[in-house]
Formats: C-alpha cells, structure tokens, sequence
C-alpha cells in the first residue's frame, strides 16, 4: 500500500511538473548539462524540449546559486561560438618602468587615441605662440592639426590646406583677439570635405586618458621612478624647490613608496619627499649620454645603481610627455642665480 501511494504521488507530481525533466536526478544527465555549459556552446537544434529540460534542470539552479555566491568562479553565461576572436585587451596603462613606443603613429586618423594624439602636440615647436586662447597646441593638435615647415598642416590627410599663424602679433590688440576667435572657431572647416578631422576631432578627455596612460598614478609605476631618481638625482646638494602637495601628503606617498619596495622587492629603501614629489609629477632622470623615457627595473637601491652603466648620477631630470629637460644644479643655493628665490616648480616646469 505504502509504495503504491507513493507510485501514486510520482505520477501526480509528473503530470503536474512535467516530471521526467524534474526528476532528473540521474547523475548522467546533470554531467552532460554541466559539459554542455562548461563547453559553453549552444546547440542549434534544440527543440522545445531539450530547451525546458535545460532551463529547469538541477544543474542550471545549481549553477545559478553558484553565480550568486561567487560569480567569478562559475561560468554562469555561456559564451556563444564567435566567428572572430575576441582580441585580447592590451595593457591600459605604461608603466615608468617601460618606454613609451617609439612610434607613435602620429599620422594615423585615430581621433579617440592618446599616443597619436601625444605625436600631433610634439610637432608644435616651444616657440609656437601657445598664449592665443583656442590655438595652442594641444587645441589644435585635439582637432587633428600638426605644425610643420612652419605652418599649421593637417595630420593625416594631404588634401587639407596648411595655414599659418604668421602677422598675428603685428595686429593691434583688439582686431587680433576678433581674429583668432574666428580661427578657433573653424578648426574643423579647415579641413576638407574627405577629410575625417571634419567630421569627428578627439575628445577634450584625450590629455587626460594620455596622462593616466603614460603616467599612471599607482605605487607600482612611481615606486621605481621615485627609486631611481632617489638613487641618481638627489645629490648632497639637494635644488630649493616647490611643489603643490603638501609636505606631510609628500610624507605619506614617500612612506607608502618605502613600504612597498619592502614588501616587493624586499629592498630598504629611503625615499627623499623630493624624490617622491618628482616622480608624482613625472620626472625621470635624464642621462644625455644614455637618454631613456623609462627607467629599468634594476635601478632600485644605490648598490644595483652602480653597477650598470645606463644608471650613473645625473642632474637633470626630464618629462617623458612634454620632453621638458630641467638642470637641477641651476635651484641650488650656491648656484650663481641672481634671483635667490628661484625654485624648481615640480609641476609647473612642464610645458
Ligand atoms: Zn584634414
Ligand atoms: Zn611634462
């Protein structure tokens, strides 16, 4: 009587919730679903059955509460069968520890690109007027223009007309700021119909993501900056300086650089708050023999300094964005300066 109820039950229960597909406590099939998910491909031809049994499955609910606990851990989603593969993200970020490529395709029509648009700025001679409001150079490098043979020329297309900014200082003040209002204001007419500047110019955020890019604000990238320069720029005599962090924010970061050399590299390592002040604003050691934009992975601590060539003493520091080459023997006291209060400005140094 007992089995026959229960019999009696099992039926109901089947009628009632489509039971064979309920009741699949047989161990075969849930390891055939979980292949079937780990494999993550869908099947094409399933039928409306085959769809029901895996959408009520035990393994399905398993899975899912499984993605509710730890989502990372279980492959929750499955990826369908793509035609193409998915590229690989590349690293977000350069590292001080890498150099900044070599070429920075400057030419290309890459308007949402940092590198490109670092090369764009980089034509723009230090002489070049940068005062005249909407025509500096990273204005107009943002809209796709390059200096060269002393004219404003497109990036990438040859079509476009090179213009100039030549006689703007002969003219009186007034009729002057009406004319580069007009010429700010047509930075993308400038170029020609065929040409893709006209049409989409970068983003006003590109300096910024070109800042984060090659200069990343996180311990890893300025530790062996700040390392580096501790161990060939800060001489005996150290430059007066000036720096908008305060000092003891500057004694937090120097702290933090330390700590974190000890517990990577294992390295006791003293870091000066100037040394961790030019690394927060990205100056590197400068070596004219040896020019580099990054500094190597060995230049840790004063005993690897000296073995390698590349690493000796230097006092000039450079930026590796801006290309701005600091002496930093002209801030010391008894530099022949006439003016005493002559500081090095970590931050407005930069051009
Ligand atoms: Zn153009
Ligand atoms: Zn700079």
């Amino acid at each position: 009587m007992h089995v026959d109820a229960d019999a009696d039950l099992h039926d109901v229960f089947r009628i009632l919730y489509d039971g064979d597909e309920w009741a699949s406590d047989n161990d075969d099939e849930d390891a055939g679903d979980e292949q079937q998910l780990g494999e993550g491909v869908q099947t094409a031809t399933s039928t409306e059955g085959s769809i029901h049994s895996r959408r009520y499955s035990k393994a399905r609910f398993v899975t899912a509460l499984d993605a509710l606990v730890a989502p990372s851990s279980t492959p929750t989603v499955p990826a369908k069968r793509r035609i193409y593969a998915v590229p690989q993200p590349t690293s977000s970020v350069i590292s001080s520890t890498a150099p900044l490529p070599a070429d920075l395709n400057g030419k290309t029509y890459a308007p949402y690109s940092p590198l490109p648009l670092l090369a764009r700025v980089r034509t723009f001679p230090p002489t070049f007027p940068s005062s005249l409001p909407g025509l500096s150079p990273m204005t107009l490098a943002l809209a796709g223009w390059t200096y060269a043979h002393g004219g404003v020329v497109c990036a990438s297309s040859s079509t476009c007309e090179k213009w100039g900014l030549g006689g703007l200082e002969s003219l009186p003040s007034r009729s002057r700021d009406e004319v580069v209002r007009r010429l700010a204001s047509s930075l993308p007419q400038r170029h020609t119909l065929e040409c893709g500047w006209r049409t989409r110019a970068s983003p006003a955020t590109l300096p910024t993501q070109l800042r984060r890019l090659a200069h990343p604000l996180v311990t890893a990238s300025l530790e062996p900056l700040a390392a580096a320069l501790q161990a060939r720029s800060i001489g005996p005599e150290p430059p007066r300086w000036a720096c908008p962090v305060s000092a003891s924010q500057l004694a937090t970061l120097a702290a933090g650089l330390e700590r974190y050399a000890a517990a990577v590299h294992g390295a006791t390592l003293a870091i000066d708050p100037l040394a961790a002040a030019l690394a927060l604003f990205g100056w590197y050691p400068y070596d004219p023999v040896a020019p580099a934009n990054h500094v190597a992975e060995q230049e840790h601590g004063h005993g690897h300094a000296q073995g390698h060539g590349h690493a000796a003493h230097t006092d000039i520091v450079a930026c590796r964005l801006c290309l701005r080459r600091v002496g930093l023997w002209t801030f010391t006291a008894t530099a022949a300066s006439s003016d005493e209060e002559r500081k090095f400005d970590v931050e407005g140094e930069h051009q």
